[in-house]
């Protein structure tokens, strides 16, 4: 690859969708851009990959806007999620919209077409070049080397870049690299709960079997399922559950007992031999959540997306955080002249503790999901939510909404939450002082 003057060598490690998405920003900013993915090219391929559907929401939209790709998402390719729907067990339903004032929603669209038209997107960029069969096996991250393992020939090939960017994912080969260094932190967490992918077919009539216009959720308490809706008018559903329930599960009759008991709408939906038939086909997946800092090295690496911070996937955020973190390193390079140096600290300082945020607020929103939401007490606070919203929205903004539908910064947004609630209290002690000091008098003039 020819070098541009003034114009840096970028290395991107994983071509999923935040790698695809940084050399689509990159390359539109002059870089010589380099993806090396260790997977073949997806698109040759049929395979459906990690969980079929994602929701897409504000943050990852302003990133694939910037790129000239919102639309073709948004408008033709996504399905547009209103609000929950919550099934309890006799089958009742109760929508709960996420922004009954603005009516906003959250798109699910399909992770595979995603990453496609992604990459489709950095190819069109003559100085991206895409390396598929790559996988990344070591590294010198202050002096740009990186030696990867060409899968196809088995063969090891060396390379060298001015930048190299770690898109790897959550098992990150650039993130263990770094944690050689000193001074570099890193928290990883698996949590008791695994999950099983579901899909319901469409009905007779090739249309939605659920409302087309909701993500579905079946909460239970300790377990859930969630379903999104496809384009294609199916839905891809999950089981999360704790590992001991999953173990209860090893036989048709145990299965079919469980959703009998807990999910028996669903079980109608799915029916019984297409649940055992893709219920047995993988092993329950685990869930992983990442916390480090720093993000990078010097001027020449940085990690982004889940290689950063993987998080569980309860608020839908992971892809869209990543999808963040290519739009913030792009207002960096715009502020700072695509002076690496100045670029990538500034990066860490910006990101990392937000994304330690969001990895909070992912795991606090599995209990909502699974637990909360049948709650009265839950249901009520959205209710006062809702009210605060619509008279001050510009002061009142819910948790829900700063996450999905703004691009506050997660720690703000949690900052936020705890002021709201701090406030709530103070107002109902206030309200129960007044109602004992108005009602005392009467008490006493009636002994
Ligand atoms: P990945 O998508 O994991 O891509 C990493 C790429 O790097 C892969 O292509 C991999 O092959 C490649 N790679 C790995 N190691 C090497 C190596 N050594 N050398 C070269 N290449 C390598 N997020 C949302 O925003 N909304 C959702 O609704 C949502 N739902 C989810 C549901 C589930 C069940 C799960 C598990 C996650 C969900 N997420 C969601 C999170 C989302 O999938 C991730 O945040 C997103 O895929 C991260 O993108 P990435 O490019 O950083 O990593």
């Amino acid at each position: 690859m020819t070098e541009v003057e003034g114009k840096s060598c970028i290395a991107i490690v994983g071509g999923g969708l935040v790698g695809a998405l940084a050399a689509c920003f990159l390359a539109k900013r002059g870089h010589q851009v380099v993806i090396y993915e260790y997977r073949s090219d997806i698109r040759m391929e049929k395979s459906r990959g990690q969980s079929i559907n994602l929701a897409l929401s504000f943050r990852g939209r302003e990133a694939l806007k910037a790129i000239g790709l919102e639309n073709i998402l948004v408008k033709y390719h996504g399905t547009c999620m209103r609000g929950r729907m919550l099934h309890d067990k006799d089958g009742n339903l109760k929508e709960v919209l996420y922004d009954s004032v603005k009516g906003n929603c959250i798109y699910s669209v399909n992770r595979r077409y995603l990453n496609v038209i992604l990459l489709d997107a950095a190819e069109k960029y003559p100085q991206v070049q895409l390396n598929f069969n790559r996988k990344l096996v070591e590294a010198d991250l202050e002096k740009g080397k990186i030696k990867f393992l060409n899968t196809n020939t088995g063969a090891t090939e060396d390379a060298e870049a001015d930048l190299i960017i770690g898109a790897d994912g959550a098992h990150s080969t650039v993130r263990k690299i770094m944690a050689r260094r000193p001074l570099f932190n890193c928290a990883q967490t698996y949590i008791e709960h695994g999950y099983v992918e579901l899909s319901v077919a469409c009905n007779e009539h090739n249309k939605f079997a659920m409302s087309g216009n909701n993500l579905h959720i079946w909460p239970r308490g300790e377990f859930m399922m969630t379903s999104l809706p496809n384009e294609d008018c199916t839905f891809t559903g999950n089981l999360f559950a704790p590992f001991y329930v999953f173990e209860k599960l090893k036989t048709r009759e145990a299965l079919l007992s469980f959703y009998t008991e807990h999910f028996p709408d669903l079980l109608r939906l799915i029916g019984e031999e297409k649940l055992v038939e893709q219920f047995f086909e993988k092993e329950p997946q685990t869930l992983i959540s990442i916390k480090c800092k720093p993000y990078h090295v010097g001027k020449t690496a940085v990690i982004v997306g889940d290689a950063a911070h993987a998080m569980v996937p309860f608020y839908a955020q992971g892809m869209n955080a990543g999808f963040e973190d290519i739009l913030v390193l792009d207002e960096l390079m715009e502020r700072y002249d695509s002076n690496f140096a100045k670029i990538l600290p500034k990066f860490s300082e910006l990101r990392c503790d937000n994304g330690h945020a969001i990895c909070d607020l992912a795991m606090y929103n599995y209990t909502e999901m699974r637990d909360l939401v049948m709650k009265k007490s839950f249901l009520f606070r959205k209710f006062l939510d809702k009210v605060l919203f619509t008279l001050v929205p510009n002061f009142w903004i819910p948790l829900y909404f700063a996450v999905q539908f703004t691009r506050m910064n997660f720690r703000e947004c949690i900052a936020h939450k705890e002021w709201q609630d701090k406030v709530l209290r103070m107002s109902l002690y206030l309200a129960f002082l007044i109602f004992a000091v108005l009602t005392i008098p009467f008490l006493r003039n009636g002994m």
